[in-house]
């Protein structure tokens, strides 16, 4: 009797048994079919199993809550991220704020390492923003997961969500010097900030003062307007929010909170994406009515 060993999702050993379902003739299908089992058995492993507290302390240093892996600063530095999530504040790792550490994400800060102060329900700016009232931008690698004519669409109605808060035009262009690179990247791509496969990063960007590029993760899942996969309007309407100089915002209801939660059909800014990018580029006396 064969048997094998295989890991179950929920982290424990069980046993199965193959010998009734393997005949001679069809054992190189069943062995590669097997493979594929223990393989995705496996990535559930990975995926549901406990978030060690090493784990935790990368991801509170990543995003800007821990100076350094220091492990006297983790209680401090738990309760800065349950804070911005708006989770209780334990500052112990606790199955709500491992849920959140394991969404996918964006992968900029949320906050500033040295920043002790509380922080406000809101927006945050960088500081930089651009200076120039016709913007231009140009996709430089496009994707294997989204049609062309998609991205291009869907990236336009993307800018021009922004635009319609600002005095500024966004000006999609084919070739030549852009103001915006946009493009689809897997794992290292020469900027610092790494992909990590599908799951967790989505994307990242640079704020104008750093060249305000957008990159996507070319490993996730790319969908258009539908629940699988991840949608890519709503991660480029945020990443947009980084390239015009916007941080992440800890109000839940704004496009610049920094996690994936749930597919959006109409993705739009919300009031704080909106105060903050007027904040940004409009003086306070011209305000126009929202
Ligand atoms: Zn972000
Ligand atoms: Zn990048």
């Amino acid at each position: 009797m064969c048997r094998l060993l295989l890991l179950h999702k929920k982290g424990y050993m069980c046993m199965f048994s193959f010998c009734k379902i393997i005949s001679v003739h069809t054992l190189p299908v069943r062995l590669s079919t097997m493979k594929c089992v223990i393989l995705l058995v496996l990535l559930a492993y990975v995926r549901s199993a406990p978030m060690s507290k090493q784990q935790a302390m990368t991801y509170l240093e990543k995003y800007g809550y821990m100076p350094s892996h220091d492990e006297s600063k983790f209680r401090e530095s738990m309760m800065k991220f349950q804070e911005f999530m708006g989770l209780p504040m334990t500052g112990k790792m606790n199955a709500a704020s491992e849920t959140v550490m394991k969404m996918r994400r964006c992968g900029m800060p949320d906050m500033d390492p040295a920043q002790h102060q509380r922080r406000r329900k809101r927006y945050a700016l960088q500081g930089s923003r651009w200076r120039t009232k016709a913007v231009t931008y140009k996709v430089t690698n496009y994707s294997s997961k989204l049609r062309r004519d998609v991205i291009d669409k869907e990236l336009k109605e993307s800018f021009d969500i922004w635009a319609q808060h600002l005095n500024t035009m966004f000006t999609p262009e084919t070739s030549g010097k852009v103001n915006i690179d946009v493009g689809f990247f897997s794992g290292y791509h020469n900027d610092g900030g790494e992909f990590d496969g599908a799951g967790q990063v989505l994307a990242h960007a640079f704020y104008p003062i750093f060249g305000g590029n957008v990159h996507f993760d070319e490993d996730e899942e790319w969908t258009s307007g539908e629940e699988r996969g991840t949608n890519f309007k709503q991660v480029a309407i945020h990443e947009i929010g980084h390239s015009l100089g916007l941080k992440h915002s800890n109000d839940r209801n704004a496009i610049m909170y920094p996690t994936y939660r749930r597919y959006i059909p109409n993705p739009s800014l919300g009031m704080d994406d909106i105060t903050g990018i007027r904040r940004l580029y409009t003086k306070a006396s011209s305000y126009p009515k929202i």
